[in-house]
């Protein structure tokens, strides 16, 4: 006979329910986990955003749920919350700018009068270009109306630019999304205060006959769309320096045209997103303009300048390397040595992180729900790839890791090669493989159910010794008879070590594994740049 107290134990209980006594709320799969809170969940959504949506939850109704929880960050401390939104930003961590200026707008329409004042002062800070500056006024008439202090901040947009470069984002960015740079400059009706400035309002404004057409930027997109051949544009890009956005589609891709833009330096990010246009035009086959091009996506300081993210890094890898663009339409023969030095520029797109001698493992959920949905809306990126992806910078910095890949309950199985497949599968990843291999590699696992407690419990039964344990999950843990934060203290307990646990989020949810209480677990979120180093200052004890 069973004694009914032997079975109650806050030691080892089910995922399918909370930890007696925790306060765990129950997740999207229906396990229980531990809540975030709103700021760790608003750091989640700037920088991971909601446009794939999860497998449990559609975008629309990811978005509701974040933008409530941004509203209520600026509920409780609107300054923290814009402080927040633009460290984030101008820092280049997340993959898109998007989720920033969707809180922003927030920020400015729904704070107190300091949230309010301190929102418009930011504008300049979080939107950059001229894309940006309109996405921020569509989002912010979602919620509110041309008052004083959006007028005030989306003039300072204009007046803080000197003549030249305010030209170059007119000439640039002239329309986004039934926005122009024209209707901005209507409705918050901004003073010039610096030279030169009132003549480029003017040309923005239509009124051609100024000085500002002596700008060369302006001079030179005039020129540009008078002419009438490759050679001609080709020469009028070398004269003027003009971004390939002021040039006339025809002409732009040619391989006149693409070599001259090609050779007075685009800025990195067009440079990594035209890499196909740019091989079929023939352009790199000029192995001096393809050394530059190398050379570019190894220059340290122009990366970290240029603010790319790793993720569109590797987005724009996995496109080249097909030889196919977006749409299909656009085929081109990929150059081994340009996909070889995006792999690089991956790297150094995260900084320099320090490394760490102690015993990581690093595990990745597998399980169904992180093979669905598009990541930033990258084709093909799936939390599950994406977080190998992130993986392997840790991996280099934790020489002394073990990777593994886990996912639970036998009957979920399903995918290729499930047949007789254990929980957890060893890899064979290192960092010296190429990133499209490794998101091949990871994408041919067979998928399953979800227990996040796999790798403590893997690690208990082979008698691994591991400081740190990383996991790469989106927290929908729900197949297990213990809870992952259980299963470390176990470990800790039955090994003698003091492990670690990270728990890296790949999704705009409230939800973790990391027990909030217990000061040796910590979440953190992926795709965010700063990522890698906090896991290994972690690691390392450090906080
Ligand atoms: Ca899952």
């Amino acid at each position: 006979m069973v004694n009914t107290y032997s079975r109650f134990s806050t030691k080892k209980t089910p995922q399918s329910e909370a930890i007696p006594g925790s306060d765990q709320v129950e997740n999207s799969a229906g396990g229980y986990a531990y809540s975030i809170g709103i700021w760790k969940q608003l750091d989640r959504f700037l920088i991971l955003g909601t446009e794939g949506g999860t497998y449990y939850t559609g975008s629309q109704e990811l978005t509701r749920e974040n933008a409530e929880n941004v509203i209520a960050c600026i509920k409780e401390d609107g300054v923290r919350a814009v402080n927040t939104i633009v460290l984030i930003s101008k820092d280049g961590r997340a993959p898109k700018n998007d989720p920033a200026i969707f809180a922003l707008a927030l920020a400015i329409s729904v704070g107190d009068v300091a949230t309010r004042r301190k929102a418009s002062a930011s504008i300049t800070q979080v939107c950059r270009t001229g894309t940006h500056i309109m996405h921020f006024a569509k989002y912010a008439e979602q919620f509110r109306g041309w008052g004083r202090v959006l007028k005030d901040g989306v003039g300072q947009w204009f007046t803080s630019k000197d003549a030249e470069k305010l030209a170059y984002q007119a000439v640039k960015y002239q329309a986004r999304d039934g926005w122009s740079l024209k209707d901005l400059l209507i409705l918050s009706h901004p003073k010039p205060i610096l030279p030169g400035q009132a003549d480029v309002f003017d040309w923005i404004m239509g009124r051609e006959d100024n000085e500002a057409l002596t700008i060369p930027v302006i001079q030179g997109q005039t020129y540009a769309h008078q002419a009438t051949s490759n050679v001609e544009v080709a020469d009028v890009v070398r004269e003027y320096g003009l971004p390939h956005e002021a040039l006339p589609t025809e002409y732009k891709w040619t391989k006149e045209v693409a070599t001259a833009l090609t050779e007075q330096g685009m800025p990195i990010g067009a440079l990594v997103r035209n890499l196909g246009n740019l091989t079929k035009a023939g352009v790199l086959d000029n192995l001096e303009i393809r050394g530059q091009v190398i050379e570019t996506l190894h220059n340290e300081t122009a990366i970290s300048k240029s603010r790319i993210h790793p993720i569109q890094v590797l987005s724009a890898m996995l496109t080249y390397g097909t030889g196919q663009g977006f749409r299909g339409k656009n085929t081109w023969e990929p150059v081994p040595q340009i996909v070889d030095a995006l792999d690089d520029a991956f790297y150094l797109a995260f900084g320099n992180v320090e490394k760490t001698d102690k015993r990581v493992m690093v595990a990745l959920d597998v399980s169904g729900s992180m093979g669905f949905l598009d990541i930033a809306g990258v084709p093909g990126l799936t939390p599950r790839t994406g977080s190998a992806a992130m993986a392997l910078v840790t991996m280099k910095a934790s020489p002394n890791y073990d990777v593994i890949a886990f996912t639970g309950g036998g009957r979920y199985r399903y995918g290729a090669g499930s047949q007789g497949a254990d929980d957890v599968t060893s890899l064979s990843l290192s960092p010296r493989m190429r990133l499209d291999t490794v998101v091949k590699e990871i994408s041919e696992l067979p998928f399953g159910g979800t227990d996040c407690a796999l790798p403590m419990i893997h690690a208990l039964k082979k008698g691994k010794k591991i400081d740190t344990f990383v996991i790469y999950t989106d927290n929908e843990t729900w197949a297990g008879s213990i809870h992952p934060s259980q299963a470390l203290k176990e470990y800790r307990a039955k090994s003698g070590i003091d492990a670690r646990l990270v728990v890296v989020g790949m999704t705009s949810t409230d939800f973790s594994i990391a027990d909030p209480n217990d000061a040796g677990m910590l979440d953190v979120v992926g795709f965010d740049t700063a990522t890698p180093q906090l896991i290994t200052d972690f690691s390392a004890g450090k906080f």
